[in-house]
């Protein structure tokens, strides 16, 4: 089995990484293979399960390969860790999809590096499993993300708060470059090394951008975007640390993010996160105060420091309003407004307010209103009267148009990973059952169809399904 390598990363200077191969495992065996994603790639995948288990789980590096783990920093929880980086995962390399889109392939799970720190460099099933289904649900509903290739299991136990099987999942990127791997290199006054990455960052991600100025406007016009994406179905990420954002405005490093069911603004999962810092709500703050990290590490490379303070403290502060634009933008699609008008987002930001005063199901109510019969998103509502005062509002802003239901179908979806729903497959894997992961793969694949028979899946869950927490699971 051939990977197209192309290896760029790996020509950087020696100090942006340590090569590192993955440790090898006693007895790797696929989980799941994600071959849409590899013709995505170019890549002719083995129909061989033994071959296929040994290149994802690491055992045999993949001819061209030029396996390393990368260093980086980042603030976590607000808190400045020096020096983070790969500590379980590792890029294989990068390969050159037909179209000319270059992706990074990584094993994440795959053993230990010199940045492992006190961890075991492992992953286990349930966090894999996990971000596959996240990760290409995302995909599947048109948010910039990061996919999965391939998970498999080790045929290893690790040790976490018991004894639990190990997995790697095969993670491709747009890239892994992190604020955190800028802010590493500025931290140690490292200019050339700043220098360099900023140069290769441009031309891998943003060849049109001019310097580093040119680099965080694309950053910040990227990362409002997703951010508003995110919003837009209900996604907290839950670990928003200046580590986990990307360069490329992907979608990264899913530990306990989680769709929300009922509405709430200030909803957290993670189990983690004590003071609710990465609360739905706060997501574009968090994004703003990550997005200054960055303009801080840019600034030890500009020539005129107290110029560029000026004009990269107006960018960052400019973030919320490109924010605003693209929220109130995929806001206005959810209600099916063909036309911009000024009181838009108040008319959104109402219906907000009441969902989450009656706890109406995100993603059900706005499935609803997208339907023939729009008034019977009421019945979500504990007190449908409050539903009905808005609804009269709506129906008097709608523009008359006829396909207004299939656009709103197609903004809307119907199908989400419920958190009752990944807890399920994976308590199915556990068993060595795969089949509720491929039925609920399969569904999320298409987001936005109706797919009447699988309907039990749009459910929320019920009071004894309802997940409190997700864990880093790490
Ligand atoms: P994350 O929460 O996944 O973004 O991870 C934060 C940091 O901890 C990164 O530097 C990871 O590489 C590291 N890390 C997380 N889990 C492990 C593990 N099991 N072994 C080694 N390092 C880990
Ligand atoms: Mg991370």
């Amino acid at each position: 089995m051939q990977f197209p390598f192309d290896n760029t990363y790996a020509q950087l200077p020696d100090r942006f990484f340590t090569r590192q191969m993955p440790e090898p495992v006693s007895a790797p065996s696929v989980l799941a293979v994600n071959r849409d994603l590899a013709d995505r790639l170019g890549l002719s995948l083995s129909d061989d399960p033994a071959t296929l288990a040994a290149i994802f789980a690491g055992n045999t590096a993949p001819d061209g390969a030029a396996p390393l783990a990368q260093v980086y920093a980042g603030h976590q929880f607000g808190g400045w860790s020096p020096q983070l980086g790969d500590g379980r995962a590792i890029l294989l390399g990068e390969v050159v999809a037909p179209d000319g889109a270059r992706f990074d392939i990584q094993l994440k799970g795959a053993g230990r590096t010199p940045y492992s720190r006190m961890g075991d460099g492992r992953a286990w099933l349930g966090p894999v499993l996990r971000e596959y289904i996240m990760s290409e649900a995302m995909h599947a509903l048109g948010i910039p993300t990061t996919r999965a290739l391939a998970a498999v299991a080790t045929g290893d136990t690790i040790l976490r708060e018991t004894r639990v099987p190990g997995a790697i999942v095969t993670r491709v990127a747009a890239s892994h470059i992190r604020v955190g791997t800028f802010q590493y290199f500025a931290a140690r006054r490292d200019l050339e090394g700043l220098e360099a990455l900023t140069q290769y960052t441009i031309s891998r991600h943003y060849p049109d951008a001019q310097g580093p100025e040119g680099l965080l406007d694309a950053v910040i016009g990227a990362q409002a975007s997703l951010i508003a994406k995110w919003m837009g179905v209900g996604f907290i990420h839950g670990v928003m640390n200046t580590d986990n954002m990307t360069i490329s405005g992907e979608t990264i490093d899913y530990g306990p993010c989680a769709f929300m069911d009922a509405f709430h603004p200030e909803t957290v999962y993670s189990s983690i996160d004590q003071y609710g810092r990465y609360a739905y709500t706060n997501q574009p703050q968090i994004a703003v105060w990550n997005i200054a990290q960055l303009a801080t590490a840019l600034l030890a490379i500009m020539p005129d420091r107290d110029a560029a303070i000026e004009r990269f403290s107006e960018m960052v502060n400019g973030f919320s309003d490109r924010f605003d634009a693209a929220w109130h933008d995929i806001l206005r699609g959810k209600l099916g407004l063909t036309s911009a008008r000024e009181d838009d987002a108040q008319l959104a930001f109402a219906l907000l307010d009441a969902m989450a005063r009656n706890q109406a199901d995100f993603t059900l109510t706005f499935r609803a209103l997208s339907g023939a019969s729009p008034e019977t998103a009421r019945e979500l509502f504990v007190d449908p009267t409050e539903f009905d005062a808005w609804f009269a509002t709506y129906q008097a802003r709608l523009d008359d148009a006829p396909d207004r239901v299939a656009r709103m179908q197609a903004n809307n979806p119907a199908y989400i990973p419920r958190n009752h729903r990944v807890e399920e497959v994976i308590q199915a894997a556990l068993t060595g059952d795969m089949g509720p992961f491929h039925t609920l793969n399969t569904i999320l694949a298409a987001p936005f169809d109706d797919q009447p028979e699988q309907a039990a899946y749009q459910a929320p869950p019920d009071a004894s399904e309802v997940v409190q927490a997700t864990f880093c699971g790490t």
